[in-house]
């Protein structure tokens, strides 16, 4: 009895062993033939590898279609490329890896003209979008957004690896818990020897400035971030990214940095993670130097495009892409006393009033040592009450002096016995000094090129008047005054120095401007910008307070 049930349990023992075994013949059998056609994948190349790869994902899409098998990640997500360089870039590579981890996957790659050399892609699953449409091309083929259905989009950094699928589906799943919050972007980073930097970003469109910061914004496994470098993995919505005002601009991240700064909106950076990274790029120093220039001239026309001419760095440092001495200066001629940017919801580009600046205490420097009296005058007397500088929506300096003073000053009398022949001349420091054309008065440029300039007025003094001989019709601040306003001249701080001003600055300014001139900021002409702006609601004047 016993013996038999012995080998009753024995024989059922056996039993389990074979099933087991082949359980696991089978799993190294499936692991294998899995291996082989990954291998596959990564070996073969050219026309011969595309129609394997076409007809594995046909297949994968056939059978997809039938079977609901697509991945939520598939299923939700379209993967966008769109930071490489032609010359040097590890493209086929992180298709490949998403591949593999996402078979089903919609990948775009985006670029302004077609790759050259070519890239080595399958051609099912992955969408080349060219932005800089072929002529014979409809302009719709040229936009990303055309090929993007899904609600959610993830752009990938060049060289980026997928290992697996459970850090993508958690980065989703983290930004669908943001849903209705200020954070509508998540991003991972990518491994890199350099340290993930998180910081605010702060765009001021009114003042053509941008300011980073350190984040202090941080919790146990994630910060917020207005801006993160290097370039990390990003998923955000489709229909945010392409509410934007340019999604695709490049460099993308700089791009969609600042446009949602600009939205107040922020970025969830899950540091404790990363995503791995292929082959490193750029080894070779032409190709890293290459790059830079690249990636430099992109950035220069992003802050173009957006406005932006002043960078204050995390440390403080100051960057300008605005105007300088060898460029134009940053808007056209004035008409009716309104410069271009105002009616652009702006104040002066931080340039040009770095650059008038300069200018103005050049020439003050100059008259003071050339013992010509000068007085600031109308806006610029006015801004230094108000601000101690030049009003923030002022374009030039303007400033008074003794008509009887002008040969004192050996630039000035030379700009007089110019102005016969209608020409000027530029000074040792590169100023140039002329006598207006539109009356008689004087102006110093700050370069042959920028012509932010300092206007210089002659007076002359009449029955206790002070008077010259042409007056501006849109300027309600240039008229005649009493001379005791200059017996005798003070001093006020403006542009960072000590300038002569008349007596009596507050008496002065509300003779010329009216009462309350001081306390109540106005734009100039503001009659006639108001009458402009009714008739035409596109405009959008930047508040004088704030
Ligand atoms: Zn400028
Ligand atoms: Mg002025």
């Amino acid at each position: 009895m016993s013996t038999v049930s012995c080998c009753h349990r024995m024989h059922s023992r056996s039993c389990y062993m074979i099933l087991t075994l082949a359980i696991l013949c089978n799993c190294v059998v499936l692991f294998y033939l899995v291996h082989k056609q990954n291998d596959i994948e990564v070996r073969e190349s050219g026309p011969q590898r595309n129609e394997l790869q076409r007809n594995l994902n046909n297949l994968a899409i056939s059978y997809a279609s039938q079977n609901p098998v697509v991945s939520a990640f598939e299923g939700e997500v379209t993967i966008v490329i769109i930071e490489f360089e032609m010359f040097e870039n590890d493209i086929p590579g992180t298709v490949r890896s998403i591949l593999k981890v996402f078979p089903l996957i919609r990948i775009i790659i985006v670029s302004h003209k077609r790759p050259y050399p070519p890239l080595d892609l399958p051609n099912d699953n992955v969408q080349l979008v060219l932005q800089d449409t072929p002529v014979d091309q409809r302009q719709s083929t040229g936009r990303p957004e055309n090929y993007i259905n899904t609600p959610y989009v993830m752009v990938v950094p060049d060289g980026t690896r997928f290992m697996t699928n459970y850090l993508p589906n958690n980065v989703l799943k983290t930004l669908k818990k943001l849903e209705k919050t200020s954070v509508k972007i998540v991003a991972v980073p990518v491994e890199s020897r350099v340290k993930t930097q998180c910081d605010n970003l702060k765009v001021d469109l009114k003042r053509w400035t941008m300011e980073y910061s350190a984040s202090v914004n941080q919790s146990g496994n994630f910060k917020l971030c207005g801006f993160i470098s290097p370039d990390p993995v990003v998923i955000l919505k489709s229909a945010f990214l392409h509410s934007l005002s340019v999604p695709y601009v490049r460099p993308f991240l700089q791009g969609l940095f600042i446009q949602a700064s600009v939205h107040h909106i922020l970025t969830k950076l899950l540091y404790m993670k990363s995503f791995s990274k292929g082959t490193e790029l750029f080894t070779n120093p032409h190709n890293q130097w290459k790059h830079d220039r690249n990636f430099r001239k992109r950035l220069i026309d992003l802050y173009k495009r957006f406005g932006i001419k002043k960078i204050v760095t995390t440390t403080g440092k100051i960057e300008w892409f605005g105007c300088n001495r060898d460029t134009q200066r940053c808007f056209g001629t004035v008409v009716d006393d309104i410069p271009e940017y105002i009616y652009l919801s702006k104040w002066t580009p931080p340039c040009c009033l770095k650059n008038l600046r300069e200018t103005a205490k050049y020439v003050f420097q100059l008259l003071d040592q050339s013992n010509v009296k000068y007085w600031l005058e109308g806006g610029s007397l006015l801004g230094a009450a108000r601000y101690k500088d030049i009003i923030p929506w002022d374009y030039d300096v303007d400033i008074g002096i003794l008509r009887d003073d002008v040969k004192k000053c050996q630039f000035l009398q030379k700009a007089d016995d110019l102005s016969r022949t209608g020409s000027k001349f530029v000074d040792s420091s590169g100023f140039v000094w002329e006598k207006a054309r539109e009356g008689d008065f004087f102006r110093v440029q700050y370069s042959q090129f920028n012509h932010l300039h300092v206007d210089i007025f002659p007076f002359y003094e009449r029955n206790g008047i002070m008077t010259k001989n042409t007056w501006f019709k849109t300027h309600r601040q240039d008229t005649e005054f009493p001379a005791h306003f200059l017996k005798p001249l003070t001093r006020i701080e403006f542009v960072g120095i000590r300038a002569s001003a008349p007596n009596s600055v507050k008496e002065f300014l509300e003779y010329k401007f009216g009462k309350g001139v001081i306390e109540n900021p106005q734009y100039p002409n503001a009659e006639k910008l108001k009458k402009k702006l009714s008739l035409n609601q596109q405009y959008k004047i930047a508040k004088i307070g704030s």
